[in-house]
């Protein structure tokens, strides 16, 4: 589904992105760890294109995206992204946060959209806050609630990028609980997180990033229990 070749990266002298090759199967869900600044960020936003790579080739579902005069917003419709922090719309409510990408871009209409913000709603049990403002919602519901924003849009693909993070610790559970039923109904997924228990349960592949290249990947199972690359084994004793 996604073909990752020689990706590089760089903002002026510093070369974050430097050699990534990666090849990502319909239905995986790839985890993705490593110490803050090894680029982990930069590349799920050359994933889906809110950054332009340096160097090397993407190709999404046969179509080579990082080619020249490819339309970037057809792209990231295609690939849902959850950050950190929601980036809800706060004088929206949560129905018309929900509704509002498809409508405007005329992929659904009103009544449509508001059957699927509905049933999206009730997945995550957030019906009664349909009418609701961000600002009345929970840091775990607000995520929640920007985790369906993205499903309303029909994805193939989604990114998340450390959205438990932000989260206080009572609120983490919630969210990762969602991500696995994503993960259940065959989403295909790219997380980067520091929730080692979601990795080890969820991915099936859990993949290492350090100074800007993949020092390891490996199922979750040998990655946790047999690093081989030193600077892993010193990650992995830090976070556990
Ligand atoms: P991680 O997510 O693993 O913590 P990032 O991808 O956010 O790492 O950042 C890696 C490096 O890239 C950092 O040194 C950061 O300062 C730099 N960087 C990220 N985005 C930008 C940007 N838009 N402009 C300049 N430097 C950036
Ligand atoms: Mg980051």
């Amino acid at each position: 589904m996604i073909y990752v070749k020689d990706l590089a990266k760089s903002f002026g002298d510093n070369h974050v992105i430097k050699n990534i090759n990666m090849h990502i199967t319909p239905g995986e869900k790839v985890v993705i760890v490593g110490p803050s600044g090894s680029g982990k960020s930069t590349f799920l936003r050359c994933l889906n294109l809110l950054e332009q790579p340096t160097d090397g080739t993407i190709t999404f579902d046969g179509q080579e995206i990082t080619a020249p005069g490819v339309d970037v917003n057809k792209i990231r419709r295609r690939m849902g992204m959850v950050f950190q922090h929601f980036n809800l719309f706060a004088n929206l409510t949560v129905k018309e946060n929900i509704m509002l990408a498809p409508v405007q871009l005329k992929l659904k209409t009103k009544a449509e959209a508001e059957a699927e913000a509905v049933r999206l709603l009730k997945l995550v049990n957030l019906e009664e806050k349909a009418d609701s403002y961000p600002s009345q919602l929970s840091g775990g519901q607000k995520q929640r609630i920007a985790i369906v924003r993205s499903l309303a849009m029909d994805p193939e693909v989604m990114l998340f990028d450390e959205p438990t993070s932000a989260l206080d610790p009572e609120m983490v559970g919630e969210v990762l609980e969602l991500m696995k039923k994503l993960a259940d109904d065959g989403m295909t997924m790219v997380v980067v997180t520091h929730e080692m228990g979601f990795a080890r349960e969820v991915a099936t592949r859990v993949v290492f990033m350090d100074g800007g290249y993949i020092k390891e990947e490996n199922n979750p199972k040998d990655f946790f229990e047999h690093p081989q690359d030193p600077r892993l084994q010193d990650f992995l004793s830090k976070v556990l």
